[in-house]
């Protein structure tokens, strides 16, 4: 594997020989219009979306035995062409050169010239009409997750073009033929159907069926050594393929997935009015995907670990379950069927996944109070970025592909589906749906914009959406709220609130319809209109537990939190306050957020010296909490957080017999990956026979997934400094950062609050390091990069090497990449001017 460091010099040296401008292969010099940039730009993506049509790719790959060794590929790619008269631009950067072998244009080989990542197919080669490209080629590494005994595709949002030549861009959707040939024994896996399969000499070749028109990032396939599992649901076939070894695991858990996957179905189509439109259906469960999931047409990709869940599953992870099924095949109409044409939309498809994903959840949850869900889920993660100095509008300006992944965060995933329910309030849900339905069927495979859904949803109602999607979608920020309440005899004479803009000279108004609730008796839920509310402080401090209704507890820790983190209550406050509500908080999903903001208060807002006085009082009451639970579910809730907090040489003993197994935790099984988590936690804190525990649990560990991962983590967690420092370095080449997730799992325990003094010489290289992160990686890593670096620092010292580094930082720097390292900093920044 050759570092990304090599990949940028070898194309600035293409650049640096290149004259800057076309030139007629092997003709007279005439300048015609400059190179194309590194990646896909918007001005490429038109020029080309106003020529083609008509796409389709005839993709075959030989996969070798060995990960060492590159896959060969040949490829047809068909395409009708409006304006014959200038050069055509394919994509095509593979991490090594001379990886292009062969190019025929309509029959005849044709010289063509590789520059910045592209193609550049001669005038000479073209005609007007019907054009048909033949490539041999060998396929580029970095966009294929290769394993020694399997591999899968990550395309989205252009890198597609770094395996194989191709238009990547979005609305230049196209129909796919594949075919594969693999080592005897491997498993594939296609958007397409199989059609047939011939095996011979150690070798497998199987060829899949056309697809519907789908654009270059939903293309995908998956190869190796993989179990599958069938079943029928509502007389269609579902297959899921994994690589969990743990058959007492597959068994509990495959019924569920098929059931939840059929249930979304069902539910989609009956919404939309519209079948599933990509015929076959599965899925594969990827061990430490780097997403949650990717909805490849009839092939989605899913981290195994939110689907495989253990016996220990809290109801939280089974509702994340339900809720990234639900999420990845409502993409399957919004996103798939109807596409953004360019991925300042991104957004779109992600809302509409998010927030169908939930009408889906609810009926399968009876028990769950799924308004509290929708609160507890969205509104901390999205006040988390929209809080800071760093948050960014949902949809944003785009330039360039290579660029897309600074879009996605919390802003996306958690602040849009907000907007969108307050979108459906003004609407009415019928309009709304009604709304949709058309939007669906005029852009069926095709690409849309939302400007063109707002136009057909403002058509269905007398709101303004243009004034609305103003302020929540074009614009970034929050309103900040005051409220001012006057009581006459114990009646409310008036409650006036206000809402204010939080960026100085813009004046938004953001509107809305929210319920405030007044107490302090007999709290009332007070609807009002175009206006939000935040809830004094001081009198929720004294009453949050006795609020009867638990939506309305729920939203009240969100507002206290949001509180704390704004300085306006002391952490030691509202700790003292979680202490005294959790023994009588009785709905898990509270429970589940007041625990994560106890951990969060603990490790970020409290001094070491705070925290050490903290735990003797704190862990008896997590201890009793998880005694006292109903139900495996909240058990599991209960002991994580007490695993996570632990630090009195009492609850650590009593950990580490539990990793021994010398001793059981009531009513709580667990499996390998709650023991792998333990003996990481006991190693973290250097519990004396540390290096033992992590031996033994490699040892221990079978599933040779989880092994691998295992024992890529673990010198992140060594005792020795050198041995961090070493692990730390290694990350610079890219061959180390393969698997995301491992990476992740590392930098956590390698910036471990216990450890925050060693490792705050690593946050420097680690901004250094992130625009080469934004280059190389995938699309959420940038912003996990620099959560896990910054996510254990608290001290003035640390907040002090992010700040300068921002100081100093280039006037070229990528303002979005200067926006994730803010909105990860912020609650280091707040934390630190607290010490
Ligand atoms: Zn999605």
């Amino acid at each position: 594997m050759i570092a990304a460091m090599r990949l940028a010099a070898l194309i600035a040296a293409i650049s640096l020989f290149s004259p800057g401008s076309f030139w007629e292969a092997g003709a007279r010099q005439v300048p015609i219009k400059p190179d194309p940039d590194i990646g896909v730009t918007d001005t490429l993506a038109r020029e080309r979306a106003s020529r083609i049509s008509a796409v389709r790719y005839d993709l075959a790959l030989t996969i070798p035995e060995l990960r060492s060794q590159p896959i060969a590929g040949q490829e047809a790619i068909r395409f009708t062409l409006a304006n014959a008269a200038e050069p055509l631009v394919l994509d095509y950067a593979p991490d090594r050169s001379g990886f292009l072998k062969r190019v025929e244009a309509n029959g005849a080989g044709t010289p063509v010239r590789q520059v910045n990542g592209h193609l550049i197919v001669p005038v000479a080669a073209l005609r007007a009409g019907e054009n048909t490209l033949s490539l041999e080629f060998n396929a580029g590494d970095a966009s294929l997750n290769r394993s020694d005994d399997f591999l899968y595709t990550i395309f989205v949002p252009a890198r597609a073009h770094l395996a194989f030549p191709c238009f990547d861009q979005p609305d230049l959707k196209a129909r796919w033929t594949l075919s594969l040939d693999v080592p005897g024994g491997w498993e594939v896996l296609g958007n397409g159907a199989e059609l047939d399969r011939q095996s011979a000499a150690g070798r497998t070749r199987v060829h899949f069926s056309q697809t519907q028109p789908i654009a270059t990032y939903l293309f995908a396939f998956a190869a190796g050594r993989f179990s599958i599992e069938q079943a029928q649901r509502d007389g269609r076939t579902f297959r899921m393929f994994h690589r969990e070894t743990d058959a007492a695991k597959v068994a509990r858990n495959r019924e569920a997935i098929f059931d939840l996957h059929g249930a979304a179905l069902k539910w989609l189509e009956a919404y939309t009015g519209i079948p599933y439109p990509f015929g076959k259906f599965d899925v594969f469960l990827v061990p430490a995907f780097q997403f949650g999931g990717m909805e490849h047409p009839g092939a989605i990709f899913y981290n195994a670990s939110g689907l495989m869940l253990d016996q220990t599953a809290t109801q939280e992870q089974l509702l994340g379950r339900a809720s990234v099924i639900s999420h990845e095949t409502s993409h399957m109409w919004f996103g798939d069927l109807v596409t953004m044409r360019w991925f300042d939309d991104v957004w779109m498809k992600e809302v509409f996944a998010n927030y169908m994903a939930a009408k889906i959840v609810n009926p399968s949850f009876p028990a769950v109070n799924h308004d509290l869900r929708f609160l507890l889920d969205y509104y901390p993660a999205a006040y988390g970025v929209d809080r800071t100095a760093g948050t960014n509008e949902i949809r944003q300006p785009l330039k360039n592909l290579n660029d897309a992944g600074t879009l996605y965060g919390a802003i996306i995933y958690q602040k849009a589906p907000i907007v969108m329910r307050q979108l459906e309030t003004l609407m009415g849900s019928d309009a709304f749906r009604d709304g949709l339905r058309q939007y669906l069927k005029t852009y069926s495979y095709g690409n849309a914009t939302w400007p063109d859904l707002i136009r057909l949803l403002g058509e269905r109602t007398p709101e303004n959406l243009t004034a609305f999607s103003h302020a929540w979608v074009e614009e970034r920020g929050r309103p900040v709220i005051h409220t001012e309440l006057k009581l006459s005899k114990g009646r409310i004479a008036s409650l006036v609130l206000t809402q204010q803009d939080p960026f100085p000279d813009r004046g938004l108004l953001w509107n809305q319809r929210i319920k405030v609730a007044v107490g302090p008796r007999d709290v009332r839920l007070v609807p009002v209109q175009l206006n939000a509310a935040r809830v004094d402080g001081e009198w929720l401090l004294s009453n949050l537990p006795s609020i009867d209704d638990e939506l309305t507890r729920g939203g009240a820790w969100v507002t206290l939190w949001d509180a704390m983190v704004t300085a306006d209550v002391k952490p030691a406050e509202f700790v003292a306050l979680a202490m005294r509500a959790l023994p009588v908080e009785k709905n898990e999903l509270n429970v589940t957020r007041v625990l994560l903001y106890l951990r969060d208060a603990c490790w970020r807002y409290s001094s070491p010296a705070a925290r050490a006085e903290l735990a003797p009082r704190l862990e008896p009451i997590l201890r009793a909490g998880l005694g006292a639970a109903s139900g495996s579910t909240l058990k599991s809730v209960w002991f994580s957080a007490l695993r996570d907090v632990a630090q009195t040489p009492a609850t650590i003993d009593w950990l580490t017999r539990v990793w021994r197994q010398q001793e059981a935790v009531p009513g709580l099984t667990l499996s390998e990956t709650d023991y792998i988590r333990l003996a990481q936690e006991l190693a973290v804190r250097d519990v004396s026979g540390a290096q033992a525990i992590l031996d033994q649990q490699y040892e221990r560990t079978k599933n040779p997934d989880r092994k691998a991962q295992f024992a890529f983590v673990r010198p992140a967690l060594s005792a020795n400094v050198a041995e961090r420092d070493a692990w730390f370095s290694s990350l610079a080449d890219l061959a180390n950062r393969r698997h995301e997730p491992w990476v992740l799992e590392g930098l956590r325990y390698l910036h471990h609050p216990l450890r925050s003094a060693s490792s705050e010489k690593y946050i420097e290289p680690s901004l250094v390091m992130l625009r080469e992160i934004q280059r190389t990686g995938d699309i959420f890593f940038p912003k996990r990069w620099m959560d896990a670096t910054l996510g254990g620092h608290q001290s003035v010292a640390a907040a002090a090497v992010v700040r300068s580094f921002v100081e100093r930082l280039p006037s070229d720097y990528p303002e979005r990449l200067r926006r994730v390292i803010l909105s990860s900093a912020d609650e280091l920044f707040r934390a630190s001017r607290r010490q």
